[in-house]
């Protein structure tokens, strides 16, 4: 704290702070440039703050981001109820869907299975995936995860969890690097690695 800041630019740095990618230095730098565009962009940033904290919620069904429950998604009925995708997080939700790689229904777990942050099943929606995958509708469930280590124990756990569903498990196949981050990769990519995707 810099006893030449005031309390509520001071407030606003460290809130800033705590943005994903953004440390002290760069919180500073967006908080000068909020206050420098304080009529075009700071006070309907505030507003827009506001409204998504109090409009946006999680999707009951999928655990999409969506100001409607079930989410435009889930409540779409041109879209194919019988193949659900797994994703990680919202993000990797938005990368199949601007890949234009998935027509079929998503899960969202909110996070990876990851024993060494303590991160257990418990932790994640998976609870409602296998209810969704005992409810008979669905045929498939497509595991779009990151090529990483939780994403593999993930992966495995759900395969064995569902196998005992009697639903086809799938995984994406080529272009998906190890290590790879799924919201990271091109459409392309993308799209080439949901149509070869794979039996577990
Ligand atoms: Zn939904």
């Amino acid at each position: 704290m810099s006893a030449n800041i005031g309390p509520e630019l001071q407030r606003l740095i460290d809130l800033l702070a705590k943005m994903p990618g953004l440390g002290p230095r760069s919180a500073k730098r967006a908080a000068l440039y909020l206050l420098k565009k304080r009529e075009p962009v700071m006070r309907p940033l505030a507003f827009a703050l506001a409204e998504a904290a109090d409009k946006v919620k999680a999707c009951a069904v999928c655990g999409n981001w969506d100001s409607i429950d079930p989410c435009a998604i889930c409540a779409d009925a041109t879209r194919d109820k019988t193949v659900l995708c797994v994703v990680q997080d919202v993000g990797d939700l938005w990368a199949l869907e601007r890949a234009g790689a998935h027509r079929g229904r998503y899960h969202v777990l909110g996070g990876l299975l990851s024993p060494l942050d303590g991160i257990g099943p418990d932790d994640l929606n998976i609870g409602a995936l296998v209810a969704r995958a005992q409810g008979g509708a669905v045929k498939e469930i497509v595991l779009a995860l990151s090529a990483t280590v939780d994403g593999q124990t993930t992966a495995h756990y759900l395969s064995e969890r569902l196998g005992e569903t009697g639903v086809s498990v799938t995984r994406l196949s080529q272009g998906v690097p190890v290590g790879g981050e799924l919201d990271y990769l091109d459409e392309g990519t993308l799209a080439a690695a949901m149509k070869t995707r794979r039996p577990v």
